[in-house]
């Protein structure tokens, strides 16, 4: 059994005291300013009246912001470089001359964010002092020993404020005690193993539905804001258990590749997106690849209808039979669940080429492995049936 040392970025979230908000309120317009303004002399230079048109750089906009700091009583002139880079950063990446403004105030507000450099958050006993200012977070144990390159506040729909840092640490390669899951995901079950462990879907958007539409209609915006917000640390709580759980369990994972992004467009969007297959997906991912396993998404196409004993198309199909939960093979008679039999022959779809149309995530290539020879004695065993 190898295992090996290896360096990872994990970001901090940490929930500010209240009685820093007002400041980080008040900070959080100036950074919009600062952007707005960047966002008006850059467009302004890529389509001028006369003369040639400029595409400016992080640097031409720092020149032209030289100086601002004057204007502002809460941010320095390093969380303005930083607003200017991210700018120009977006910018390039949406390859658009002008982007979204920031918007300070009224229902289209945008969420509070801030910027910084490594040396403008210190460490100042029991409090961190940020651009003059002393603020204080929640859990400053698990700042002991961190070392943060740059960082942010934000502030989510709630109006909280968190302070994000990546920093790096250190996780150890190891080598998983079995080989090889197949993942199916679902809408009863979010996900099925081909082992027959099961996700439950929670529900948890549905299960407090009725409380949100009774603060909604009382006109209690921030109690739904909050009511929403449990929702989703819910539901993301139980998905990091379980990628937890089957990342430290197998070498080999292997997700069909569902679409959640076409299926959100239908009617069955709300237990899609209560699902969470594509939070899953992602954590998988990079789970997978900071503990050295090999994910994969293989096409899911006949999985369910596919029996995974004798590989005859017995199965249920079409919209109609998508009550059914357990079925038995008409061919060799084994009595199947619904997901776990999909979840099987996942397992085994060692031989299709790996889909590409799997939620926009980065293929990793798998090593070949046992799979294939039980593909093949699969095939062949249908063959002898034959
Ligand atoms: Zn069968």
């Amino acid at each position: 059994m190898a295992s090996d040392i290896q360096h990872c970025v994990q970001t901090l979230r940490l929930k500010v005291k209240r009685e820093g908000y007002a400041w980080l309120n008040a900070a959080a317009i100036e950074v919009n300013q600062v952007w707005n303004f960047s966002n008006a002399a850059s467009y302004k230079a890529a389509r001028p009246f006369s003369g040639q048109p400029r595409w400016l750089s992080a640097f031409d906009l720092d020149k032209l912001t030289a100086g601002a700091t004057e204007c502002f009583d809460h941010i320095g002139s390093d969380t303005i470089q930083r607003v200017n880079a991210e700018f120009a950063t977006r910018r390039r990446q949406f390859k658009k001359a002008k982007l979204r403004w920031r918007v300070s105030q009224g229902p289209k507000r945008s969420l509070g964010w801030i910027p910084f450099k490594a040396v403008q958050l210190k460490r100042n006993g029991k409090s961190l002092r940020f651009a003059g200012k002393a603020l204080r977070v929640f859990e400053r144990a698990l700042l002991e020993g961190a070392v943060w390159k740059s960082g942010c506040f934000a502030q989510d729909s709630v109006g909280d404020w968190w302070l994000c840092l990546p920093v790096a640490q250190q996780v150890v390669l190891s080598v998983a005690p079995q080989e090889v899951v197949g993942l199916d995901l679902g809408l009863r079950e979010t996900v099925a193993t081909s082992d027959g462990d099961k996700l439950e879907a929670g529900h948890f958007y549905r299960s407090i539905e009725g409380k949100i539409a009774a603060a909604q209609r009382r006109a209690h915006q921030r109690q739904a804001k909050r009511l929403h917000r449990t929702a989703a640390r819910r539901r993301k709580d139980a998905l990091h258990k379980f990628s937890r759980k089957i990342v430290n369990q197998y070498q080999t994972i292997k997700i069909g590749d569902v679409s959640s992004l076409k299926l959100a467009k239908t009617r069955m969007a709300k237990s899609v997106l209560d699902a969470g297959w594509g939070m899953l997906k992602a954590q998988l991912q990079y789970k997978g690849q900071q503990a050295g396993r090999c994910v994969l998404i293989v096409d899911e196409r006949n999985t369910t209808r596919t029996c995974s004993s004798c590989w005859a198309l017995t199965g249920p199909t079409g919209l109609d039979m998508l009550v059914v939960k357990t079925w038995v093979c008409s061919a060799c008679g084994v009595t199947h669940d619904r997901n776990v039999n999909a979840g099987r022959n996942i397992r085994s779809a060692g031989r299709c080429p790996p889909s590409v149309c799997g939620n926009e995530l980065p293929l990793i290539v798998a090593p070949p492995s046992q799979t294939s020879s039980r593909c093949e004695a699969g095939t062949s065993a249908l063959k002898a049936a034959a």
